[in-house]
């Protein structure tokens, strides 16, 4: 019998909601190129500015500010591109916790990175952004709104603020913010901010990027003149109708956000009264109800994973995005979190499915590893000491 499965894994991608799935099934039963004139092309492009209404609702932007891409890291390289070829930008300031799509595109874009730290807690220290921003050249600031692994919510706007002053520009990686918390793209004070379709509900393969009005700007795709001139190539309707399907209830659910803070708060006590020494990442900083990274010293997370899927509990070791590859989280890294905590890292992110009966069954697998984890490193010592003890007596 196959055991029941519980989804932990959230911030990698969120299960698709089923009104976004009807309305991609829908839109992929009609004909129509978007740009065509006709009435199925009118009829695509209605579905496509229907999209664009309800993610520009989603963070508060104007629908002509909103940009569609193929993913949230198409979005970055766009942003990254035009920042460079359109805004005169000559150096980078990137947070060392920002996700890879902004890493690896600032490092190939041929200018000037630095890296802005964080602190323990996985914020970033706005007192070293004010310093790097008194540098010479027109500076880029890549910050992110809520961190992928820990959860961490930036200072945005006050970063926003700095980074204006200084006469830079702000690009704000809000992928997994957006439906987790408000999102407010004129508040915030970004330039650029970017969203994903696959951690709200919608499909994957579909993002946005947001350019607020006025902002020069050069496409990174050319062809034909789709999305204002900003993205060439034929919109991907089905996957848009889905997108803005999934942004309209993610908007409307952002109560759901208390019952999930309430579940995270219930695992994390739980798995601490378990094991007191749980170290919890972020746990006193601001963050997004959903996520909890945590560890436990011994446990070896990938050993873990794969007892807890056994378990039919599904979770993460932090970033997903590129799974497969376990590779040292750049985030631990970053907050200091020694080698050994860091390999016994786990990161659970909960969703509207989730439930108190499930969160238990996962305390419950865990603290089973656990125990026979910390029991073997128990016995290992005893022999160890016995042995010792013996080489003595000799
Ligand atoms: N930014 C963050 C914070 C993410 O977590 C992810 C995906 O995991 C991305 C960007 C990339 O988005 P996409 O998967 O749509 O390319």
């Amino acid at each position: 019998m196959t055991k029941l499965r519980a989804y932990f894994d959230h911030n990698a991608t969120a299960p698709v909601r089923p009104e976004a799935a009807a309305a991609i099934a829908r839109a992929l039963m009609l004909t129509g190129n978007p740009s065509s004139v006709h009435a199925e092309g009118r009829r695509a492009r209605h579905m496509v500015e229907e999209a664009r209404a309800h993610v520009a609702a989603l963070v508060h932007a104007k629908p002509a500010e909103i940009v569609f891409t193929s993913c949230g890291t198409e979005a970055a390289n766009l942003a990254l591109h035009s920042a460079k070829s359109a805004l005169g930008i000559e150096r980078l300031i990137v947070s060392a916790i920002e996700h890879d799509c902004v890493r690896a595109s600032a490092a190939a874009l041929g200018l000037p990175v630095t890296e802005l730290p964080v602190d323990t807690c996985g914020v970033a220290d706005l007192s070293v952004l004010a310093k790097l921003l008194e540098a010479p050249g027109k500076a880029l600031v890549a910050l992110m709104l809520a961190n992928n692994e820990t959860g961490a919510v930036q200072p945005i706007a006050e970063a926003a603020v700095l980074t204006h002053h200084a006469g830079g520009l702000l690009l704000v990686d809000a992928v997994q913010a957006a439906g987790r918390m408000s999102v407010e793209f004129d508040g915030l004070g970004a330039d650029m901010l970017f969203v994903s379709a696959h951690k709200i509900g919608g499909p994957q393969g579909a993002g946005a990027l947001v350019v607020r009005t006025g902002l020069a700007f050069e496409p990174l795709i050319r062809g034909g003149g789709q999305e204002a001139r900003r993205r060439a190539g034929t919109e991907n309707v089905a996957a848009l109708a889905g997108f803005g399907v999934a942004a309209r209830l993610a908007r409307e659910d952002v109560h759901e956000m208390s019952r999930l803070a309430d579940l995270r708060d219930a695992l994390e006590h739980a798995l601490r009264e378990v094991a007191p020494d749980l170290v919890i990442f972020g746990e006193d900083a601001p963050r997004l109800a959903n996520t909890s990274l945590f560890a436990a010293s011994g446990l070896d997370a990938e050993t873990l994973i794969m007892a807890l899927d056994l378990d039919g509990l599904a979770v993460s070791s932090g970033s997903a995005c590129s799974s497969g590859k376990v590779a040292r989280s750049h985030v631990l890294a970053a907050m200091k979190v020694d080698d050994e905590l860091a390999k016994a890292t786990i990161r659970v992110s909960l969703g509207s499915g989730n439930t108190r009966e499930e969160v238990d069954r996962l305390v419950a697998s865990w603290s089973r590893v656990l125990k026979r984890t910390r029991d073997k490193m128990k016995s290992a010592k005893t022999g160890a000491d016995a042995s010792a003890l013996a080489e003595v007596e000799h």
